[in-house]
């Protein structure tokens, strides 16, 4: 029998977090009477520095049952730093930990279903959406283009897989060795390697609170994606230099020649146009830059990622000492 920490980080989701820590008990504790995971298995919210009560509420939890630990950050760091902080917290107290949201989004039901292939061999389990019907046509194609892109620039990213996945302890192990500041998870987890296996499960609608990540923190998270794992736009930017440098020597030759054989070139409509279009692709390709530069003075101040202000955990040593 193994032990299987999930965790669960939250920002302001007073809303959510009663109803969600009362599905996720029930699910724990079948597993636990049926033998299939050990009683110190735990569930772990990670506050990541909410507004709301959400701390208070899972200090409640934690009195309430040992089955519910905490995590308080110091600070909010967003949702990525908050996973992180908490899977490396629990892998010392862990077989394997499942890592899935607060609102009850990704179907909990399917925990048992991580902990089958978890024993049938595999480090790490990604859980897979099995459709995207629920949502809107525009994030639907909004994930398609954003999944074909990164491909595209060879990043190695499993397709509809958001953060619900269960990672074995060395699995996490190996996690801790990638020191980066910008994080984006769900592309580093891939270069881990191991045995991994899927699992399908279905994504409602967010059952109550509203969404932390609007349309403007989506886009900076998968632009965050693109150029924490590529270096491809750069390389672009460079043969699109190149193909303008090589376009301008024919225009050169070409115009030399007309001139020669005695015609005018009429017009300022093609400086003009030339001056704006190039004036723009550079000003692109210094932004471009700048992004990686940006990243590059994030990365070498090596900031920590997370600070935890408070760890709240009942190990079965600190029941049986209670007793
Ligand atoms: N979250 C977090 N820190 C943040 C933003 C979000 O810990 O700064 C958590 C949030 O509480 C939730 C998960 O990350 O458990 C996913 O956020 P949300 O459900 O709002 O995103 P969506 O499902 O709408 O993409
Ligand atoms: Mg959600």
């Amino acid at each position: 029998m193994k032990t299987i920490y999930l965790v669960i980080p939250c920002y302001n989701e007073e809303a959510v977090l009663p109803e969600s820590a009362k599905q996720i008990r029930h699910i724990m504790t079948n597993l636990i009477e049926a033998g299939k995971i050990t009683s110190a298995s735990r569930v772990c919210f990670v506050n990541d520095g909410s507004k709301d009560n959400t701390w208070e509420i899972i200090e409640q939890l934690n009195q309430e049952s040992s089955l519910f630990s905490g995590i308080n950050l110091a600070h909010n760091k967003g949702h990525q730093n908050a996973l992180l902080a908490g899977l490396l917290t629990v892998k010392d107290y862990c077989d394997a930990a499942i890592s899935l949201d607060a609102d009850l989004q990704d179907d909990v039901t399917v925990v048992e279903k991580f902990i089958d292939k978890f024993y049938e061999g595999c480090d790490i389990v990604y859980g897979v959406r099995s459709s995207r019907k629920r949502d809107s046509f525009f994030k639907r194609t909004s994930a398609q283009v954003y999944y074909k892109l990164m491909h595209s620039m060879g990043v190695d990213i499993i397709s509809d897989h958001a953060d619900y996945r269960l990672m074995s302890k060395r699995a996490l192990e190996s996690l801790a060795k990638f020191k980066e500041v910008n994080l984006f998870l769900r592309g580093i987890i891939p270069m881990i390697g191991y045995k991994t296996g899927y699992v399908e499960y279905e994504r409602y609608e967010r059952f109550a609170g509203v969404s932390k990540y609007p349309l403007k923190k989506m886009i900076s998270f998968g632009l965050e994606g693109i150029t924490s794992l590529s270096i491809r736009p750069i390389r672009l930017i460079t043969m699109l230099g190149l193909g303008i440098f090589l376009i301008s020597i024919a225009m050169l030759i070409y115009f030399l020649a007309i001139h020669y054989l005695g015609s005018t070139v009429p017009g300022w409509t093609t400086i003009v146009i030339s001056i704006w279009a190039i004036g723009g692709l550079q000003l692109l390709a210094i932004g471009v830059i700048g992004e990686y530069i940006g990243k590059i003075y994030l990365e070498s101040k090596g900031r920590p990622r997370f600070i935890i202000e408070r760890f709240l955990n009942t190990t079965e040593e600190d029941r049986e000492n209670a007793q």
